[in-house]
């Protein structure tokens, strides 16, 4: 399934990510531009900040971070988070 509201183009990402896949870009009502990775399957457990549950092990899920992180783009890199699929879509739309 296809979105139009979603936009991906070539952009330079962080390397271990770029060997597991393509990242994808989404932009945020404020502008700003997040990078979102698909994890077919997560290597540990994770809290989602949309819903505070536990993304499983094995679990498909996305992670997300930004590069227009006020305190720069390295904090934005290791200030990434990971999502359920549901809860990353559901995420802009929740007002
Ligand atoms: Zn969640």
């Amino acid at each position: 399934m296809r979105r139009s509201k979603k936009y991906s183009r070539p952009s330079r990402e962080l390397n271990s990510y770029a060997l597991m896949g393509y990242t994808r870009i989404e932009y945020a009502d404020d502008g700003r531009a997040f990078k979102v990775h698909h994890i077919n399957s997560g290597v540990k457990e994770y809290v989602c900040p949309g819903c505070s549950g536990i993304i499983r092990v094995g679990e498909p899920h996305e992670v997300a971070w930004t590069e227009d992180h006020i305190l720069g783009k390295e904090f934005g890199q290791n200030d990434r988070r990971h999502w359920h699929t549901g809860c990353w879509e559901a995420r802009g739309r929740r007002r």
